[in-house]
C-alpha cells in the first residue's frame, strides 16, 4: 500500500474560459480509497474541475498530483491516457454500435491481459450475463454499470463520476447509488463524484466539497457540513435552512423565538441565526407566538411553514401528520443555532 497520504492533490488550480472564471484557485486533496462528493449548483465549475484532473482541460495556474506523480504543473503535463484516471460521463458516452464487452474492452485494447480485465470488470459490476448485448438493449441502470466497468477495466487509481445518477429515474436511483458505492469500494478506487443533489452527496460520500462560483466553499464530513456550515450559502445549499434576525450579546440572542443561548464565541451585534427544520419543537398553543400557514405531508414526515409574529417565516419538520394551516403554535429550538453575519 502507498504511504502517500493523498491519491489526488490539487493546489491553486485556476481555469478560465474567456471572461468566465470556471475554477478559481482550488485547493483540494483526496485520500486513497476515499469517496468524495463534489456538490454545487449548476455552472459552479464542477465538471470543469473533473476535466482538469482527467487531463481534458489545461489550467492557467496550479499543480495536480495523482498519487506520487505530478500530472500538471509548471512545465509539466501528463497526457490523459497516462494519468491512471477513469472517468464516467453524465450520459455514459457508450459506443452505441459496440457490444457491452467491446465497450468495456475499449480502454485495454492493446494489453495482453485484455480478456481477463474485461471479465473482471464485468464481474465486478455484475454484468457478465449481458456481455454480448448492445447498449440500447440495456436498462438505464445497466448502461450506467457498463460505463463504470469501462472506466474500471484499466484498473485506474482514481475514478471520476460526473452526475452519475442523474439519468436514472427516482425509483432506481437509491439502489444504483448504493450498488455503485459498493462496486467502487470493492475495486479500492479513490473516487470524486459530482452532483448538484445535496441528499445524494450527504448520503453517499465520506466527505463532501461544496463548490460555489468556482471556489471550494467548505470541505467536510456530511454531518459537519450539515450541522456546522461555514457560510450562509453552504447552510442553504446542504439542506433546509431557517434564518432569523437576532441581536446577540454575551452568548445570548434575542429573536422572534425569544432569548436563546448561542455559542459564547459568537460575535455580538445584529446577526442571523440559522437552524434546520427538524431543530424546532412545535406545540399547539392558543397563546403561541406563531401560526401555521402551509403544510405538506410526505408520508415518512411532514413539513409546515410557520409565520412568526415578527413576520418572519420558518419551516418545521414533523414526524407524522402536519398541523393544518391556521393552527396557533409555539415554537422552541431544540439545538443551539449557528450565527452568521446578516445578509443585505
Ligand atoms: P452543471 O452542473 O450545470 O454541469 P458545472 O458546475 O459542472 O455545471 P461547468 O460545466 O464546469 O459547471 O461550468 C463552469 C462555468 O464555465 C460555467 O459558467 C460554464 O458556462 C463555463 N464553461 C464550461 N465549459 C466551457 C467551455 N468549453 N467554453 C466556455 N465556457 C465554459
Amino acid at each position: 500500500m502507498s504511504l502517500n497520504p493523498f491519491a489526488i492533490r490539487c493546489k491553486n488550480v485556476t481555469k478560465r474560459y474567456g471572461s468566465v472564471l470556471a475554477v478559481d484557485q482550488v485547493d483540494l486533496s483526496v485520500a486513497p480509497g476515499e469517496f468524495l462528493g463534489l456538490l454545487g449548483p449548476s455552472g459552479c465549475g464542477k465538471t470543469t474541475f473533473l476535466r482538469l484532473i482527467a487531463g481534458f482541460e489545461v489550467p492557467e495556474t496550479g499543480t495536480i498530483d495523482i498519487g506520487e506523480v505530478r500530472v500538471v504543473g509548471p512545465k509539466r503535463w501528463v497526457l490523459p491516457e497516462k494519468r491512471r484516471v477513469g472517468m464516467v460521463f453524465q450520459d455514459y458516452a457508450l459506443f452505441p454500435h459496440m457490444t457491452v464487452e467491446k465497450n468495456v474492452s475499449y480502454g485495454v485494447q492493446k494489453r495482453s491481459d485484455q480478456r481477463e480485465r474485461v471479465s473482471n470488470a464485468l464481474q465486478l459490476v455484475g454484468l457478465e450475463g449481458v456481455r454480448k448485448r448492445m447498449p440500447n438493449e440495456l436498462s438505464g441502470g445497466q448502461q450506467q454499470r457498463v460505463a463504470l466497468a469501462r472506466a474500471l477495466a484499466p484498473e485506474p487509481d482514481v475514478i471520476l463520476l460526473d452526475e452519475p445518477f442523474s439519468n436514472l429515474d427516482v425509483a432506481l436511483r437509491a439502489r444504483i447509488r448504493a450498488e455503485t458505492r459498493e462496486i467502487l469500494d470493492r475495486a479500492g478506487a479513490t473516487v470524486i463524484f459530482v452532483t448538484h443533489d445535496q441528499e445524494e452527496a450527504l448520503s453517499l460520500a465520506d466527505r463532501v466539497a461544496v463548490m460555489w462560483d468556482g471556489r471550494i466553499a467548505q470541505v467536510g464530513k456530511p454531518e459537519e457540513l450539515y450541522h456546522y456550515p461555514a457560510s450562509r450559502e453552504v447552510a442553504e445549499f446542504v439542506g433546509g435552512a431557517n434564518f432569523l434576525n437576532a441581536s446577540v450579546t454575551e452568548g445570548h440572542a434575542q429573536c422572534a423565538l425569544g432569548r436563546i443561548a448561542v455559542n459564547g464565541d459568537a460575535q455580538g451585534g445584529d446577526l442571523e441565526l440559522m437552524f434546520r427544520p427538524e431543530d424546532v419543537a412545535l406545540t399547539e398553543a392558543p397563546d403561541g407566538q406563531s401560526h401555521v400557514v402551509a403544510a405538506s405531508f410526505y408520508g415518512h414526515d411532514s413539513t409546515v411553514m410557520v409565520r412568526l409574529d415578527s413576520g418572519e417565516h420558518i419551516q418545521v419538520r414533523l414526524l407524522g401528520a402536519p398541523l393544518p394551516p391556521g393552527t396557533r403554535v409555539h415554537c422552541q429550538l431544540t439545538t443551539q443555532p449557528r450565527t452568521f453575519a446578516r445578509s443585505q
